[in-house]
Order: C-alpha cells, then sequence, then structure tokens
C-alpha cells in the first residue's frame, strides 16, 4: 500500500508506549547513571520478550533440522518455521508461502536478486538503475554484476531536499534497463520514496522493480500486492526480530524462472553426478539448514506488531518525527539533512561546533545511543558535501522524553566545543 505517514498519522491510533517499554527488558539499562535513550533503531531496533521467549522455545521445545526428519521433534520445528513464512507473508501482504525466501538479511536478499536475475536477464551494454540515496548493499551487488556483464550501472540523482528527481527517473529509463532497485525510505535521510510511481513509471516501460524495504519495513504496513513491486527485501533485526534474518519476496512467476543461485541440501529433488533436478519454490533458494530459530523468532515479531498495528506505530513515529524535528531546529547550528516531504523517523543533522563522531561520543556519555557516520550511504554524503552526519533514527518505543533528552545533550555539545 502506497500509505502517505502523515495520512494515517491523523487517525486517532496511537499506542501505549509506557506499556511496550516494558516489553524490552533493554530499555531499563543505564548507562553512566543515565538510563538508555535508544535512538539507534536504523542500524538495529531493540528485541521484545516475546521474540527472546520464541527463541527459548525453539531451542527448549523444538530444536531439529527441518524438512528432513520422520520423527517428533522435526516435524514440529518443520511445522514452525513453516507457519513464519506464513506469517512473514501475511505481515507483507502476500497469501503465497513460495513467495516467500528466508535470507541472512536484506543485503543477502539483494545479492539472490542480482546474482540470480541479474545474471540471466543482464548482459553487455544493459543498464542497472539505482539512486543515489541507495545503501551499499543495494549498490555494490549491482555494481559487481555490471563489472562482470559489461553492463552500465545507472544513478537516479536526487534534489537538495533528499528526494528522487522522478524526471530524470524516467529520463534514464529506457530500452536498455533491466532492472530498477530503489530503496522504500533512505536509511541516511528518512526520505520515503514515491515507490508506487516508480513502479508505475518502471512497468510501463516493461522494467521489473526491487524495492529495499530494509527501512521501510518497521515503520509503515506494506503490502507488495497493492505496491506491485517485484522484489521486496527487509531484514528482521530492524522490526524487533533477530540478527542473520531476513526476507526475499519475489512474483511467484518470476522467481520460479530464476536459476538458484546457492547449491546444496534441501534446494535438490535429486541429485546424480550427472544430473541435478532443483526443489520448487521457496526451497530452491534456500540452500543448507536454514536460520531456523530465526525465521520462528521472525514470526514472533510479525505476530507483535500486528497486535500493536502497524498504523498505530507509523502514527505514533509520525508524532515524534514532527516533534523531534521542530525541537532538533532550535538548537544553534544545526541543520537537518533530508528535509523531503514524506519522510519515516530518521532525522541526520550535522552541528557546526562539533564533528558528528565527537557528538556520537558525547550523546554516548549521556546514556543517548545515535550514529555517527556515511551509514553505508556514502554517495549521499558525497551529494550533501559532508563526510558524515550524527543520525537519530526512532522506533515504537521512544518517547517525547528521551527527544528532550537528546536535545539537551546537544545544547551540552555546543557549550563543550562552541
Ligand atoms: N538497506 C538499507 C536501507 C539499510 O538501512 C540496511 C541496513 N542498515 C540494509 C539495506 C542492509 O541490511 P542488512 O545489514 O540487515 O542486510
Amino acid at each position: 500500500m502506497a500509505i502517505r505517514i502523515s495520512d494515517i498519522a491523523a487517525e486517532e491510533a496511537l499506542l501505549d508506549v509506557e506499556a511496550i517499554r516494558a516489553d524490552f527488558p533493554i530499555l531499563d539499562l543505564v548507562r553512566n547513571g543515565n538510563p538508555l535513550v535508544y535512538l539507534d533503531n536504523g542500524a538495529t531496533s531493540q528485541t521484545p520478550r516475546c521474540v527472546m521467549d520464541a527463541i527459548e522455545h525453539y531451542y527448549a521445545a523444538r530444536n531439529a533440522n527441518v524438512h528432513r526428519g520422520v520423527h517428533y521433534l522435526s516435524q514440529a520445528a518443520t511445522h514452525d518455521f513453516e507457519e513464519a513464512r506464513k506469517k512473514a507473508g501475511r505481515f507483507i501482504g502476500t497469501p503465497l508461502a513460495c513467495e516467500v525466501i528466508f535470507t541472512r538479511g536484506t543485503t543477502e536478499a539483494i545479492n539472490l536478486v542480482a546474482q540470480s536475475y541479474g545474471r540471466t536477464h543482464v548482459g553487455a551494454g544493459d543498464e542497472v538503475l539505482i539512486s543515489y540515496m541507495e545503501h551499499h548493499s543495494n549498490i555494490v551487488p549491482w555494481q559487481m554484476l555490471c563489472e562482470e556483464k559489461g553492463a552500465h550501472l545507472k544513478v537516479i540523482p536526487i534534489n537538495d531536499a533528499g528526494e528522487l528527481d522522478m524526471d530524470a527517473f524516467e529520463r534514464l529509463l529506457n530500452e536498455r534497463t533491466k532492472i530498477v532497485a530503489v530503496t522504500h525510505v533512505s536509511n541516511a535521510l528518512g526520505t520515503i520514496t514515491p515507490i508506487k510511481e516508480i513502479i508505475r513509471i518502471a512497468h510501463s516501460a516493461g522494467v521489473p522493480v526491487l524495492l529495499d524495504g530494509a527501512q521501510a519495513i518497521p515503520h509503515m504496513p506494506i503490502n507488495v500486492y497493492e505496491l506491485g513491486c517485484d522484489f521486496y527485501a527487509f531484514s528482521a533485526h530492524k522490526m524487533y526480530g533477530p540478527t542473520g534474518m531476513g526476507v526475499l519476496y519475489g512474483k511467484a512467476r518470476l522467481l520460479d524462472a530464476m536459476p538458484p543461485w546457492q547449491g546444496g541440501g534441501d534446494m535438490i529433488m535429486s541429485v546424480t553426478f550427472e544430473k541435478t533436478t532443483y526443489n520448487t519454490l521457496p526451497y530452491k533458494f534456500e540452500a543448507g539448514t536454514p536460520n531456523i530459530e530465526g525465521a520462528i523468532a521472525l514470526g514472533a515479531a510479525v505476530d507483535y506488531l500486528e497486535r500493536l498495528g502497524m498504523n498505530a506505530i507509523a502514527a505514533h513515529e509520525h508524532q515524534l518525527l514532527t516533534y523531534a524535528t521542530r525541537a532538533l531546529q532550535e538548537v544553534p547550528g544545526l541543520t537537518i539533512i533530508g528535509t523531503a516531504k514524506e519522510k519515516a523517523a530518521v532525522i541526520s543533522f550535522v552541528l557546526e561546533s562539533a564533528h558528528p563522531h565527537d557528538i556520537g561520543q558525547l550523546l554516548d556519555d549521556a546514556g543517548i545511543a545515535v550514529r555517527a557516520g556515511h551509514h553505508c550511504a556514502q554517495p549521499v554524503m558525497q551529494r550533501f558535501g559532508i563526510p558524515a552526519t550524527t543520525r537519530a533514527s526512532l522506533a515504537l518505543y521512544n518517547t517525547r522524553e528521551e527527544i528532550d533528552a537528546l536535545v539537551a545533550a546537544l545544547h551540552n555539545v555546543n557549550k563543550v566545543f562552541g
């Protein structure tokens, strides 16, 4: 669904944040005498007790390999693993479990598409179209593919607000373009890209679209069918699930026609030295023993988010983003990098008085965790002519009081360095 977060925010959907915070044991930590203020959710989100419980339950009552054993434990583990696949599919709007490929994360999902779809469809002189605001994991796999094939990587420019130049996009799209791969939400700028429009334009030229959903998935409801995207990649650890776990959604028709990527156990139907026949979807793309507990824990994270409601989460975070944006603008010498009209709850900024790494250090002393650096998006930094930013990325458990603490600590940075 191409929702506008600002529209959702108009709904009276609010979260009981105090109750939610009690679900996250880590939020009780104290650092240097200050309560932990965790504002690095874009890097990884914290984990609710129910997700930890799912992992413990797996090892305490289910631990066995999946798809193999005839014994009880293996069948129970397989059942829970496949239920998790259905939950992950439901969460992004596909009823087809075969369209949900488990991966190590967004990075592996994008590499899978580049290596399988890309190597089949991209040849010498062809073009792959990405944008200026991609994370390195949606740049480098395509660059590697282009180098191997003698193809060209083309880049959609962005404006000073950090929005895609859609006229340039239409100009760049041509008969040599074999795939468009863009982010749904920029991790460095917070921009929500106009994906419905991107998909409409790309499809009218017959070009498939991959969306990097790593930063969108925790912030808003996603429905891949309503979007019509061809591939959607996301990571569990950015949506309150475990690390080392992610999903590649792909249209069954496309996945079916793609060659396998990695070879090994589980992805085969039969093997002889002369010939191997491959398994059906989704197993064709899941060679070897999968991250079983990771999948089950991802399923628990989906249950948790669905209980709270993605609309309510989006509304809460939008209110927080508006509050934080106003409050940060009051800090002398602070400039927000990324001022797109449609933004998720990610705020990058620079401060005249101090380098982002020094800011990050001083904030850490005050118990506030933010990100300082190029956020694996060096071309974005180059575009804005800066080496790095400080980034506060918000989550469903963050509060206005935590924003106030951030602002107070930034005033202190100005005092120390000013
Ligand atoms: N894309 C974006 C937009 C991201 O923010 C990230 C993680 N920072 C990734 C891709 C890569 O995700 P992962 O490291 O979980 O594979």
